[in-house]
């Protein structure tokens, strides 16, 4: 008999995303003419930038030609592109990281779903609330939870996130082995100082934990002061991974391209606390379970480096804020406290009341989508999330929209 992982069956049935477009798709076929505008779902809307198109292109024409066709590339991503990552985002950063210490890969989601395969199942995690549902999910499928009670998994530490602390945790009472953080946040847009990341940077040292850091929302970073990666931080090379994703940055969300650094100094520990390389396990998952990144979405995630395409990828961004600024500013005159917008572009509002009811009024009201809060966490009740990926002529029609229905 072919028996299930009973894992799978502590998951939460009803996945967020689902729930709301099943109260869309009712209100829509109840009200067949209502236009209605998504500012829910995290996807981008805009198109690649002209340099990663021309760059996709010409390096499909190279497979094309016996001379430059490529077959297999390596697993862990092209030199060209590593190379790249390592100068422009770490080292123009002041962030010692090399290039062999990037692995890229087909996205985020996947890696910082994955990560978690690399530990004992007897560890304790710590997760953010509200939180990208992705962490918590991969961990009930491996077995480090109990059941789903009150909003929550048995068995991980939840790191609170409100209004009192501006959405960055405090560090836990008690002791952590793997911690997960995400700044700029998803789903509060909320940011971490240097000076909170070094709280955390040196927790995990003392505990000798680990820091997963998710950095997919980094190049929506305004203030030059907020640190882009977590190896702006001293010490932070010992304990902590980075995830990036090429998704939000330059509209890969389709096209799936992202990296992954493991510094070679960071170590694990087995139950007699020997220490190993952390870098040699992932290089050994990747390499086991992944073939690599297709040859022209790699040339075409090179070309944001190069050239055109920083300045294009900044107008791509500089066009979501300008939505992320109408949204704050909007909601904001209505009365409504929002974090986030000014360095990410998801808009945190807190509803005065519980999420799928302002949802539902969002919906019904000013046929607008958005994504409720609680959907992300117990903390996350009371407030949705707008989102700045669309496009800025539908997003003020539906922000009109928004102020008729709540006034
Ligand atoms: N990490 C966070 C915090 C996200 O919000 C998302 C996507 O919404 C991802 C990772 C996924 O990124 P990718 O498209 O690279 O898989």
């Amino acid at each position: 008999m072919i028996r299930v992982n009973e894992n799978y069956l502590k998951l939460k049935s009803s996945y967020l995303f689902s729930e709301i477009a099943q109260r869309v798709a009712a209100y829509q076929k109840e009200n067949p003419s209502a236009e209605i505008t998504r500012l829910g779902i995290g996807d981008v809307t805009r198109e690649l930038p002209k340099a990663c198109i021309d760059a996709f292109h010409s390096a499909v024409d190279e497979l094309g030609s016996i001379a430059t066709f490529r077959g297999y590339g390596p697993e862990q991503g092209y030199d060209f592109l590593r190379e790249k990552v390592a100068q422009v985002d770490f080292h123009s950063r002041n962030a010692d990281i090399a290039a062999d210490e990037i692995f890229i890969s087909d996205g985020a989601k996947c890696d910082t779903g994955n990560f978690q395969e690399l530990f004992a199942n007897d560890i304790k995690i710590a997760v953010p609330d509200p939180v990208y549902p992705v962490y918590v999910d991969t961990n009930v499928m491996a077995g480090r939870t109990s059941d789903f009670d009150d909003g929550r998994y048995g068995g991980l530490v939840y790191l609170e996130c409100n209004r009192e602390n501006g959405f960055v945790p405090a560090l836990p009472k008690e002791k952590v082995d793997l911690i997960y953080l995400c700044f700029p946040n998803n789903p509060t847009g909320a940011t971490i100082t240097r000076e909170q990341l070094k709280l955390w940077v040196d927790y995990a040292k003392k505990e000798k934990a680990l820091i997963l850091y998710d950095a997919a929302y980094v190049a929506f970073i305004r203030d030059p002061e907020i640190p882009q990666s977590i190896y702006e931080i001293e010490g932070a090379r010992d304990v902590a991974v980075e995830f990036r994703s090429f998704s939000k940055t330059a509209g890969f969300t389709g096209t799936r391209c992202a990296y992954t650094v493991v510094p070679k100094s960071l170590m694990v520990y087995d139950k007699s606390g020997n220490a190993y390389p952390l870098h040699g396990f992932w290089n050994r998952r990747h390499t086991t379970k992944f073939n690599g990144v297709s040859y022209p979405v790699q040339r075409a995630a090179e070309a944001i480096y190069i050239g055109d395409g920083p300045r294009q990828v900044k107008d791509l961004i500089d066009y979501y804020m300008t939505n992320a600024k109408l949204i704050r500013e909007k909601m904001s005159q209505l009365g409504y406290e929002c974090t986030g917008g000014i360095n990410s572009p998801y808009i945190w509002i807190n509803t005065k009341t519980d999420s799928w009811e302002f949802f539902d009024t969002l919906l019904r009201k000013a046929h607008v989508v958005t994504t409720p809060g609680s959907g992300f966490g117990k903390c996350g009740n009371g407030y949705i999330r707008i989102s700045a990926f669309n496009n800025k002529e539908k997003v003020e029609k539906a922000l009109d929209r928004i102020a008729a229905a709540l006034k």
